[in-house]
This record gives C-alpha cells, structure tokens and sequence, in this order.
C-alpha cells in the first residue's frame, strides 16, 4: 500500500529544514495567542519597547530558564545578540584575545572538523595583525570531513588566549558524540548553533558557548551567547559594542535593542523543554530519532549511504545521504533518484529534504522539534522509495 500524505494539525508538514528549522506546534501555538494582545498589555510582543517592565519580564524569564535548563552556573553571564553565529566567528575573537598578563602576540586554536569551523578559522585570520591562527587539527581529507582525527594527533598551542571548535557541523553531519577534553585551564569557545540544547552538557567546562537560536533554540534573529564572567575584561579596543560582551553584559543585552521577538520565542521553547522533561528527554528523543534513521540506511543493503560512516562521529541533527546508483548527477549533484526522492517526500509532506548545494544528495535534519513519528514516516518512505526505484545500472 502506497503512503498518504502526513496529516497533522494546520496541515503541517514533516519539516527536515537545516535551519531556520521546525519548531513545536505548541510554541506556535502560544504565540498565536498572545499574538494580538500579549497577557492583556494591548499589544503584541513585536510592539514593546525593550525598556518595558513587560518586556523585561519575557526576557530576564527566558534567561532564567535557559540557566535552568543547562545548569548554567552563576560565573556565566547569558547575552542574547544580533548577528547569527557568523557575527560570534569575529565576535569571539575580538573578545578574548586581550589575556591579562601576555605580552606577546596572542595565539588562538582552531579545531577545523567542517565547512563552518572552516569559516570560523577563516574569520579568525583575518585578525592576523593581532593574533596567531594556529590550526591545531583539520579533518579535512581527500574524502572531505569525514572523520576526527584522534585528540592526541592536535596540535594545541601552550598559551592559546582560547581553542575554538564546533560540536555538530550542520553542512556535512560530522559531530563530536563525546565532546573533546582539554588541558586544565584552557579556555573553549564553542560554536553550538546545531546541536545547542540537544542533549545535557556540563557548561562549566566552556569559556564561551554561542549559538544562532535558528535550530534548536528559536527563530532566526537571536544569538545566543553563554560567557565566563572572568573573561569579559580580554577584548580589543575596537570591538564593536554591539558584540562586546562585557559592554552587552553590563546592560545585560540591552545596550542597543536586543531581538525581541526572536528572544521572547526562545523564552517560549526553553519553557517548552523544561517542561517536557528537560534536556534529558530531549537527549533519549534525539538518540531515538537518528536510530531510526541511520538503521534505515544501514538495512537498505547500500541503497542510501551515509556520508558519515564512524558511528562516534554521526552527527543526532544533520545527516546528508545519498542514493547510491540514483543515476548521472545534474550541475546541483542531484541524480535522477535524489531528484525524485525529494518530490515525491514534498509531496507526501515531508519537506526540505534537498542536500547541501555543494553536496547534493538528500539532507535529513531533525533538530529537537522533529517528531519520532516524523522519523518514523521518513523511514517508511525511504524504504517505499527504494523498493519503486530500482538502482540504475551505469552503461
Ligand atoms: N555555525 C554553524 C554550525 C551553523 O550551522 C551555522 C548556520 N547554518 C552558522 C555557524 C552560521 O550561523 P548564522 O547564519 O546564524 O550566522
């Protein structure tokens, strides 16, 4: 029997967007409701000032329930910014690389395990007047990023100001299951904007965390910076206000106007997880989404492949898949199968499938807001899909 189209409220679909991604019906839901009047203020959300009582309120909430939800300890200050994770590349470094009592030129770390860590790096260099961009480790194979290699091959610098990496790469699914360990004080900056709030994790080990809420966390417009209080005095003269976090800190995020909406979302989806069971639940969720979907693979005798194939480095929220024998790819690395995979999904309402642009293939991304019966769909259809397409043979 063929499958019908998914059926869910508001004739919603499955959506496997790599981001701005799904998010649950129930803080939409919310929303919708205070959308016109918000608590009897007589105005929406969107159309306070942030200098506001009511304003302030939603917004010092949903700092407290995010320092509840990861346990933030209280010598971390939580900065909700503009200017996505991208803005954070230069913004780290722009803030710490002033270390109190160095005098020689700063050096700073940087773990490359994918396209965006790649592009942090980048970022970092261009502050080469100002510092050393020492790429301790870059995964980067013939096969592209595929593998970490083991910690005992990087190449950390002793006085690094910091050592930056990436926990989740969203383009190619590569991930770190266990997070690396590093040298007693050592300062980790941490970009997390694929896998924040995925699954528990021990803040005090990170100097900085930063994350764009548009995956896990929210909308697009917030970024969300967790800081070490006794890292705010190592900035540059000319960071720009904006992203200086002991400028942002002492007005806490109100030194210009922060994302409101965007935060106010946010504040709406840590109360959402706090109160389906906190990062835990949304961990065994996660572990049970990416069962299905790897299993799916791997019992379809090599019709889909992994990109990623060392289970200690698979990535619970992006996974790029190809149809293996789907045909000639076209000039965007889709082949006649791919192609038709992604239509038919659509159709079926299981939606933004399409792999990276450079990658081409199929790209499965199932961020917390993702459904198990969306994954269990998905699995249905993969193995409908492969048992209507046959692999097509080369000439
Ligand atoms: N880092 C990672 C891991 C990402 O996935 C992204 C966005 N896809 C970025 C950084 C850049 O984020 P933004 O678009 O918010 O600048």
């Amino acid at each position: 029997m063929s499958l019908t189209k998914v059926e869910k409220p508001y004739g919603r679909s499955y959506n496997f967007s790599a981001g701005p991604a799904t998010l649950p019906d129930e803080v939409l839901e919310t929303a919708r409701d205070e959308m016109m009047n918000y608590k009897g203020s007589g105005q929406s959300v969107m159309e306070m000032s942030h200098r506001s009582k009511v304003y302030i309120d939603i917004f010092t909430r949903a700092q407290k329930s995010l320092k509840e939800l990861l346990k933030i300890p209280d010598n971390y200050d939580i900065l909700f910014l503009q200017g996505g994770a991208t803005m954070m590349f230069s913004g780290v470094l722009m803030n710490l690389i002033k270390v109190p009592g160095q005098t020689e030129k700063p050096v700073v770390d940087y773990v490359i395990t994918g396209d965006w860590s790649k592009k942090a790096a980048d970022e970092a260099k261009m502050f080469s007047d100002f510092c050393t961009v020492n790429i301790a480790c870059d995964a980067k194979t013939a096969e592209g990023y595929v593998t970490i290699p083991d910690q005992s091959t990087w190449k950390l610098s002793p006085n690094a100001a910091y050592v930056h990496y990436t926990t989740n790469e969203t383009i190619r699914g590569l991930t770190f299951n266990t997070l690396p360990e590093f040298p007693e004080g050592t300062t980790v900056v941490c970009d997390m904007s694929s896998d924040f709030l995925s699954r528990p994790i021990d803040v005090s080990k990170f100097g900085v965390i930063y994350a764009g809420a548009q995956k896990n966390a929210g909308p697009a417009g917030a970024t969300i910076v967790i800081v070490r209080k006794d890292l705010l005095d190592r900035s540059l003269p000319f960071c720009p206000s904006a992203i200086n976090f002991k400028k942002q800190a002492a007005k806490d995020s109100m030194l210009n106007t922060p994302p409101t909406y965007a935060v106010y979302i946010c504040g709406l989806y840590f109360d959402y997880i706090l109160k389906h069971g906190g990062l835990e639940a949304v961990q065994a969720q996660n572990e049970e989404k990416a069962k299905i979907l790897y299993e799916t693979v791997a019992q379809s005798d090599g019709y889909y492949e992994v990109l990623v194939k060392d289970p200690r480095f698979q990535s619970r929220m992006n996974v790029p898949l190809h149809c293996i024998a789907g045909g000639e790819p076209d000039k965007d690395k889709m082949t006649p199968h791919e192609l038709k995979f992604v239509a038919e999904a659509t159709k079926l309402g299981l939606v933004n499938l399409k792999g990276y642009r450079d990658l081409g293939g199929v790209r499965v991304s199932m961020y917390n807001a993702m459904t198990v019966d969306g994954l269990k769909m998905l699995r249905e259809f993969m193995n409908q899909f492969k048992a209507q397409n046959p692999p097509i043979k080369k000439e």
